[in-house]
């Protein structure tokens, strides 16, 4: 485990992302690169102790892959030549390049909802014209889900919290963006950050806690500082702080609470495990965390993404929500575009779009297949491209992988089980030692050294995984074999699988 590795580490740690998007995009020959400048393999430090050499899943800029961290800096679109001149300039111990991630916004297709938000318009109209009660029932009304992927609604999250027991509560937001793919929390944090602490705040009243907590993902520690700022610029202005706006007894405070580079950290519970000081682990439901979460109190946690929602709908009302999107699936969406096509990005779409409709908004037209809802998620072949995007149908967490022609599928499902046995937690047995089986499996298929009867046997571990695996993170893992296996079979059989 990451946090148990005690070896040393070089002055600088340069962390490549090696999720699909990042390899589709030349991850490979960027590793190569730095393979050969520092002398090193990955997850070994020069003799001098200056590099670092480690994989990492994805660190949120896969629409500018490959990309990769030197300390807490990002730089992405790298090519080798350019891999090589930063190892030069942090050889020489200059500044490094300021980091690319300042134009991450300029694939942002907009609907227009944040960036015409009048700034803290629902938290002057929640304060003078609506009670606590108004507030979650307003949202409840609107028919927002939460858009981290589980879809629960907000309103009666914010409400069950509100009448749970308990004079300290605490609402959370979720900002582990860890799913490889996702990288639309990373946007709105950097663009639209006021947006999610009012959104934070307005669950605050609604519920009645005085106490907010961002839970930052590691890899997004460069957004620490910027973070900071707006929190105190809010202070100052008595958007946070005691009597918000004047309202007598109406106190609420934001921290940042920075992660540790677990991607199962992004679940609830275990979320909150690891804000007590614990090892992030799922717990067992119920309870459920708005009936005793973070130091056994009610908590809401919620998205960043559905807390820069609730703002947009408190400030322009109901009927405004409502009338974007479709009969089960309300308002708009931000999606996060990766892999082969012309325009990755992040856009902000009304639910209801066709996965044939969105591939060809981004030029990806011509796709074999269509990884929605990150690794977790579901895998859309080409023969089901008019499938709606919504909670009647593809109820996603907002990560589109656009996979073309030529990609190889079992390459495909390799990395993903890479990435499940790295981030598994290790309490269940199914995931923690039958993911490991799906891999080996995967990788016999590959050299086309699996017989018939083990692929067999492969398809039962991963109904077995799923059955038996106590979070999102097990009980999803097998899904990308499962659906290679349906929907891919010919190039499967196309390697020579052994009949006995
Ligand atoms: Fe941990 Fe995997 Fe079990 Fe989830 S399914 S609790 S990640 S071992």
């Amino acid at each position: 485990f990451h946090f148990i590795n005690k070896k040393p580490k070089g002055k600088f740690i340069i962390r490549l992302s090696r999720d699909m998007s990042s390899i589709m995009k030349g991850a490979k020959s960027v590793a190569r690169q730095l393979r050969n400048d520092l002398g090193i393999r990955f997850g070994e430090t020069t003799p001098d102790g200056m590099f670092t050499l480690e994989w990492t899943s994805c660190i949120g800029m896969n629409y500018q892959a490959p990309a990769m961290m030197v300390n807490n800096e990002v730089f992405s679109n790298l090519t080798p030549p350019m891999v090589h001149r930063i190892i030069e300039e942090c050889r020489q111990e200059a500044r490094t390049r300021r980091p690319t991630v300042g134009n991450v916004g300029e694939t942002f297709s907009s609907i227009l909802s944040y960036s015409s938000h009048a700034p803290n318009s629902a938290l002057t109209r929640a304060v003078e014209e609506m009670t606590p009660v108004d507030v979650a029932s307003e949202l409840t009304v609107s028919g927002l889900k939460g858009r981290g992927g589980a879809g629960f609604p907000t309103g009666v999250k914010w409400s069950l919290a509100a009448k749970a027991e308990g004079d300290v509560k605490y609402i959370i937001c979720n900002a582990d963006e860890g799913e490889p793919g996702t990288f639309k929390d990373r946007v709105l944090l950097g663009k639209y950050a006021d947006l999610v602490f009012e959104g934070m705040t307005l669950a605050g009243y609604a519920v009645g806690a005085r106490e907010g907590i961002v839970y930052l993902r590691y890899e997004y520690t460069h957004l620490r500082p910027h973070l900071e700022a707006v929190l105190e610029a809010r202070r100052q202005a008595n958007l946070l702080g005691e009597n918000i706006l004047g309202k007598d007894g109406f106190s609420f405070d934001i921290r940042i609470h920075m992660g540790a580079g677990a991607y199962v950290c992004g679940e609830e519970t275990a979320l909150i495990e690891s804000l007590e000081g614990r090892r992030g682990e799922p717990r067992n439901r119920p309870p459920y965390p708005v009936e005793k979460g973070l130091h056994g109190r009610p908590t809401v946690v919620n998205n960043v993404e559905t807390l820069a929602t609730a703002s947009c709908i408190i400030a322009r009302g109901v009927n405004w929500f409502t009338s974007i999107g479709t009969e089960r699936s309300k308002g708009f969406k931000l999606f996060s575009v990766s892999g082969d096509c012309a325009r990755p990005g992040v856009y902000e779409l009304p639910w209801g779009m066709t996965v044939r409709q969105l591939l060809e908004l981004v030029d990806g037209v011509g796709a074999k297949a269509v990884q929605v809802g990150g690794y977790t998620g579901e895998l859309v072949p080409e023969s089901q491209f008019d499938r709606v995007m919504g909670y009647e149908d593809l109820g996603i967490g907002g990560s589109i992988i656009v996979y073309g022609k030529g990609r190889d599928m079992l390459e495909v499902a390799e990395n993903y089980l890479e990435f499940f046995v790295e981030e598994s937690c290790g309490q269940c047995t199914g995931c923690r030692i039958g993911n490991q089986k799906l891999l080996d499996g995967v990788r016999l298929l590959q050299k086309g050294t699996c017989s018939n009867r083990y692929l067999n046997d492969l398809i039962g571990l991963s109904h077995s995984i799923k059955t038996t695996s106590k979070c999102g993170l097990g009980q999803a893992s097998p899904n990308v074999f499962i659906a290679i296996n349906e929907h891919f079979k010919e190039e499967i059989m196309a390697r020579p699988v052994l009949a006995a």
